[in-house]
């Protein structure tokens, strides 16, 4: 017997290796095994069980010994990883080594004692012994060890003595490790009764679980329009149709507030938490009882998708727009898409829900791949918040200069206060000020392993990089001249936290950044106070524009609407609109409506007129003409390379060398006018943590050409000292 092995390395190459007799009882696809390899011991995923003398290599070495006692995934599951590994152009072992729990954890176990008795023993026992035998009795005849040590001293000699006796069994039992469900954020909604565009929606979806065939939905719903609520009338239907569910949320904060949401609803099904910030132990246990089909419901952030679970009839992909579903490091798979290609393989369902659809998924609504449900209006009526923009180019302070707070701005957060309401206020840079600079000889506080000016942070009193976390306390003369001119420019969250504390110094203010919650437990807190309305004014970061559901916020201040513009992203202006559109939706939850008040020096800009408006098909209709005329996503697919070297020249060469290799590889494919070539040049921040970087971008209709050219391209040309990642991107699978 031979086994097929993937192998944790940097190559596409799969091994096969032979299977002593003793290990061929427990041999199983999903399995991992212990394999010689070169001078090395490693860890390998048995993908294919094969009896072949036809092997390629007779010669084969032996597998060492087998790890696990059941498998990790079937070959069912093997299919849709080896999708991923092929689409996203990772080699099948790194995969599956970044996809499954835990290299070596081993299973808890703990003995079980069952009392082998009826009635009164037949030999004669100590007094102890005895005591033993009626606690069995009286509890029941069977209980853990662990149980009986809790009240007999010695229970394990005296359990022993019993056991060579034949009054008891001793058995061992795995004890499955799990996640204590905290957060009461959740609240108790078993009784909503749902409005007419929710009837609508979720009937189309009852359609297509009875079906029991593959399809897409796209639930394009205003914030606080009660998606949620659909999604769980659909995982009930599912959960009754025996068929399992994984529910996906973009941010692992956002877990316990579902988790206990869930719990709290499917109180007969037991549910898995999958995500970053589960521990190996727990994720091993959990993943091993969904592969058994012990657990049918999975909820977590990105990761949760790979789960093996068993009878899988429905995915919901929660803010389905969120950037977070895109993982931007070793394997660069983006979860919502590859939720569609997983449901396709399971003739499941996948309802993607959003206020502010990604553009992709909208125009896959429109060209009917998708099912399109629209929830237009919020529920019971409430309206959703008027938004004004305001110009900042008219806005000066006494001083001449651009203000933190206009006017208008100001005047609302004293109305708000004066009514006891609430006000949150955004903005998406953490620290005090963006740059530091010395009036008198120029000199800039840059990073010294990033290309980035470093951030000014107030409190620590620390000039901090937000690429390496490289971090010098800030020095009261420029090192330069030693000048005493420093200004700095460019505001934070830190920054707008002391310009509202000086303004309305009577006011209850927090702030939530990485900063403020990068301590445990900091997160709940800030939002629980927030909740118990013992703060009026709550300034952050984008961590404020997910998910939350706070009545008494009437007002919702965006202090600068155009650092999302401003990036250097063919997305940049879809990712304002949604920015600006979530941040809004937050306001106005509860019975009294939200004004939105945004600050910008763009008021013309589409993404923001359209945002004032909730005009999100009026966005498209913008945005799309644009994409087509440029070629970009959902109109054509592409693949970047980001290439990184720590030594400079090494890395021009590596350059130089691929631009060569690329030329060399459209002659001989006749690539011109099939794949449009952006560089090789620079990253917009040329470099990060030492290491110099530049980005290749290909475009072409045809992802069959893309991943030709890239596989080609990664196999020809000679790296010198380059390291290569690979992102290909979108997936436009229906
Ligand atoms: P969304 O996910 O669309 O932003 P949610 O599902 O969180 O909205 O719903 C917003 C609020 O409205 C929640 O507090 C929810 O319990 C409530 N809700 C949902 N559906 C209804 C309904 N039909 N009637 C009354 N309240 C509802
Ligand atoms: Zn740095």
């Amino acid at each position: 017997m031979f086994v097929r092995v993937a192998i944790n390395i940097p190559s596409e190459k799969t091994f096969l290796y032979a299977v002593p007799e003793a290990l061929k009882e427990g041999i199983t696809v999903g399995k991992r095994v212990f394999i010689p390899f070169g001078k090395r011991r490693l860890i390998g995923y048995i993908i294919e069980k094969t009896s072949a003398t036809t092997c390629e290599n007779i010669d084969t070495k032996e597998i060492i010994s087998i790890l696990d006692t059941e498998p990790l995934f079937n070959e069912d599951d093997l299919r849709f990883y080896q999708w991923v590994s092929h689409y996203y152009i990772h080699p099948l072992g790194k995969t599956l080594a970044e996809i499954l729990p835990g290299d070596k954890v081993i299973p808890k176990k703990e003995k079980i004692i069952t009392l082998n008795l009826e009635d009164t023993p037949p030999l004669k026992l100590t007094e102890k012994q005895d005591k033993i035998i009626n606690f069995l009795k009286l509890r029941g005849k069977t209980i853990p060890l662990s149980i009986i040590s809790q009240t007999f001293k010695n229970a394990s000699s005296l359990i022993k003595s019993l056991e060579r006796k034949g009054l008891i069994f001793v058995s061992e039992k795995e004890v499955w490790r799990s996640v204590g469900v905290t957060s009461d954020i959740g609240k108790n909604d078993r009784h909503i009764v749902l409005n007419e565009n929710q009837k609508t929606a979720l009937e189309e979806i009852m359609k297509g679980l009875s079906s029991g065939r593959f399809s897409t939905y796209l639930l394009h719903g205003v914030t606080g329009s009660g998606k949620t609520e659909v999604y769980l009338k659909a995982m009930e239907e599912t959960l009754r149709l025996k068929g399992g569910v994984i529910f996906l949320v973009p941010e692992i904060a956002l877990t316990p507030q579902l988790l206990s949401r869930l719990n709290g609803r499917f109180q007969d099904h037991k549910i898995a938490a999958l995500h970053s910030g589960i521990s190996r132990n727990v994720r091993y246990d959990q993943w091993r009882r969904i592969q058994r089909g012990e657990i049918t419901v999975v909820a977590g952030a990105r990761s949760a998708l790979f789960a093996p679970v068993r009878n899988l009839k429905l995915i919901i992909v929660d803010e389905e727009h969120d950037t977070s579903y895109k993982q931007e490091d070793r394997l660069r798979y983006n979860a919502r898409d590859l939720a569609i290609v997983k449901a396709k393989l399971n003739s499941a369902l996948v309802i993607l829900g959003s206020a502010t659809p990604e553009i992709q998924s909208y125009f896959n609504a429109r060209v009917k791949k998708y099912n399109y449900l629209s929830l237009p209006e919020r529920v019971e009526n409430r309206p959703l918040p008027q938004v004004d923009v305001i110009d900042m180019k008219g806005e000066r302070d006494e001083r001449g200069k651009v203000p933190v707070l206009s006017r208008s701005l100001k005047d609302a957060i004293h109305d708000a206060l004066k009514e006891g309401k609430q006000t949150l206020l955004f903005l998406n840079r953490r620290g005090y000020s963006t740059f530091m600079l010395c009036l008198e000889c120029g000199h800039v506080f840059k990073c010294p392993n990033c290309a980035v000016s470093m951030t000014y942070h107030a409190h620590p009193g620390v000039l901090q990089c937000h690429y390496c976390d490289y971090a010098i306390k800030a020095p009261p003369l420029c090192p330069g001249c030693h000048g005493s001119r420093i200004v700095s420019y460019g505001m934070g969250t830190e920054r707008v936290e002391e310009e509202v504390k000086n303004i309305f110094s009577h006011a209850r203010i927090g702030r939530m950044d990485s900063d403020t919650t990068a301590r445990k437990g900091a997160y709940e807190r800030i939002l629980s106070t927030l909740h118990r309305q013992d703060i009026d004014i709550l300034v952050g970061t984008q961590m404020i524009t997910k998910g939350h559901d706070f009545p008494a916020i009437t007002l919702v201040g965006v202090i600068s609407a155009d650092t999302s513009l401003n990036i250097p992203d063919f997305r940049a202006a879809e990712r304002t609109f949604q920015l600006l559109t979530q941040v809004s939706g937050r306001g106005g939850r509860g019975d009294s409506p939200a004004r939105v008040i945004v600050q910008t020096f763009n008021p013309g800009h589409y993404s923001i007129r359209r945002a004032k408006d909730h005009d999100c098909s009026g966005f498209y209709e913008d945005e799309l003409p644009l994409r087509k005329a440029l070629l970009y996503p959902p109109f054509s697919r592409i693949v970047v390379l980001h290439l990184q070297s720590l030594k400079k020249d090494r890395g021009m060469k590596g350059i130089e060398n691929l631009r060569k290799t690329m030329g060399d590889l459209f002659r001989i494919n006749n690539l011109a006018g099939k794949v449009e070539v952006i560089g090789p040049a620079e990253a917009p921040i040329a470099r990060i943590r030492g290491r110099y970087r530049w980005q290749l971008l290909l475009k072409a209709k045809d992802i069959r050409i893309l991943h030709t050219l890239t596989r080609d391209l990664l196999a020809r040309f000679k790296r010198g000292g380059l390291d290569i990642r690979v992102d290909v991107d979108p997936v436009n699978f229906m």
